[in-house]
């Protein structure tokens, strides 16, 4: 999400007559767009400030100006301490005012002093960006869009409810819309973005879409090819979104679905509000409309109160469901939040070699699930050339990035690979004989 936030920040800022450049040391202006959710990427924001505060100072010698302004979570949660930190900062603001920064931008330049904006404003940012945005990536086929934002479930440890708000989905023609802008501009697949993308709930006129009924929509948009959505919450999976994945076939069968923990006791304790079997039954059912769906999940050891026997539940679930891919996490206290203030905080070596455990058997896992597809041919999303001439790059629908020989008149286009090659975090592959997909 804030990969697509940054590229919005740049559409706004660009009528100012501000663009990207590569080098910090070329900017008039750098913004810091920052993830507060867990700590190590809280403090990175300051040890990069003090990077950044180097960079202005030898740009001033020169006689230019740089105009510093952190933006996104940590902003958000903790912009008195910017403040009192690093007090050369230019602009603090959160991630539901950045449609303001043209306006904060002028006003810095009157007030010569920081000016902060952390509001959760009655106005919603979508409704002030342009419509001439653009930026995507990988080579403009592949793009984000946020459909929702915020979120009101308050896990035990997470930031998102206080830095992003409360749960508020997009209405359905803004998104269409900007949907529609997107293929036009050539993006072939759009991956609809939400701290809770399914529990998306977009009012079209006076009628309430969900996340299926919306996937069913964009289906309608000529030349889109491939949905994706992420993140999802267990207890938001409706039987409809179930079923969409065997109706809709611009669905990829992929889905990341974090579950944090296997013990009962934990997601308890985490306020997850579902149960391990309870996530197992709902990975049965996908499975029995969609057999060849892979699964992604996040992971968090050493929740407070975590026993060796809680997370051996979580081993067993993960060897029970088994995952294509995963993230993993320590866990890490945040200001604010319920299990931060909780007794019974497991000893961070605890954690360490938990984590060491729970990230080999998901290693092996991915390994086996990328062993698994040696020998079939996949429709792969060619977005680009290769490192090594005559290579093409793509997109299987697992997400995994192939390589294989073929024209780059293929780039844009779904073709069908033959997987020969395993690497570490990539396949390889032929062209298959048979025709494009599409
Ligand atoms: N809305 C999603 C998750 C968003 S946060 C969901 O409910 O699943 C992304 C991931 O960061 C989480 O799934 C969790 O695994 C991790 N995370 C969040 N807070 C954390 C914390 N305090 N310590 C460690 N990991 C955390
Ligand atoms: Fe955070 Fe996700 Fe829980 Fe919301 S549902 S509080 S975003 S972990």
């Amino acid at each position: 999400m804030n990969v697509y936030d940054s590229a919005r920040m740049a559409d706004v800022l660009r009528p100012l007559g501000y663009g990207p450049v590569d080098r910090a040391e070329d900017a008039d202006m750098i913004i810091l767009n920052t993830c507060h959710i867990r700590e190590r990427a809280a403090e990175k924001v300051f040890s990069e400030l003090g990077r950044l505060r180097l960079i202005r100072e030898a740009r001033q010698a020169e006689g230019r100006d740089t105009l510093l302004a952190v933006a996104g979570c940590v902003a958000q949660a903790e912009g008195e301490e910017i403040l009192a930190r690093a007090p050369y900062v230019d602009l603090i603001l959160g991630p539901q005012t950045y449609h303001r920064l043209p306006e904060m931008v002028a006003r810095v330049a009157r007030a010569g002093r920081t000016i902060i904006d952390t509001d959760f404003p009655v106005e919603t940012k979508f409704d002030f960006l342009p419509e001439d945005a653009a930026p995507q990536t990988e080579g403009n086929l592949t793009a984000f869009l946020t459909i929702q934002e915020g979120c009101d479930k308050f896990c035990s440890f997470c930031v998102v409810p206080y830095t992003r708000g409360a749960e508020t989905s997009r209405p359905v023609p803004s998104i269409m819309t900007e949907a529609s802008r997107l293929v036009e501009s050539g993006v072939r697949e759009i991956t609809l973005l939400g701290q809770n993308v399914n529990a998306f709930h977009g009012l079209d006129g006076e009628k309430t879409v969900t996340l299926a009924g919306l996937a069913e929509r964009l289906g309608t948009i000529p030349g889109l090819q491939r949905i994706r959505y992420t993140t999802s919450h267990p207890r938001d999976m409706d039987q409809s979104l179930i079923d969409a994945h065997r109706d809709n076939p611009l669905l990829m069968p992929f889905l990341h679905l974090p579950v944090q923990s296997g013990s009962d006791r934990i997601l308890k304790a985490m306020n997850r509000n579902h149960t391990a079997d309870e996530y197992r039954d709902i990975i049965r059912d996908l499975r029995k409309v969609r057999p060849d769906i892979a699964l992604s999940s996040d992971f968090i050891v050493g929740h407070p109160g975590e026993s060796d026997d809680d997370f051996e539940a979580t081993l067993q679930l993960i060897r029970d469901v088994t995952f294509a891919s995963a993230y993993s996490f320590k866990y890490s206290p945040r200001p604010g939040t319920p299990a931060a203030g909780q007794a019974f905080q497991v000893d961070e070596d605890v954690k360490d070699k938990r984590l060491a455990v729970l990230q080999a058997l998901l290693r092996e896992q991915q390994d086996a699930f990328n062993a698994s597809l040696l020998g079939t041919t996949q429709d792969i999303l060619v977005t680009g050339t290769g490192r090594k001439t005559g290579q093409l790059n793509g997109r299987s629908p697992y997400l995994q990035p192939v390589h294989f020989e073929g024209d780059p008149a293929l780039i844009g286009k779904i073709v069908k690979v033959q997987i020969t090659k395993q690497f570490t975090n990539s396949l390889g592959g032929i062209q298959s004989k048979e025709t494009a997909a599409f």
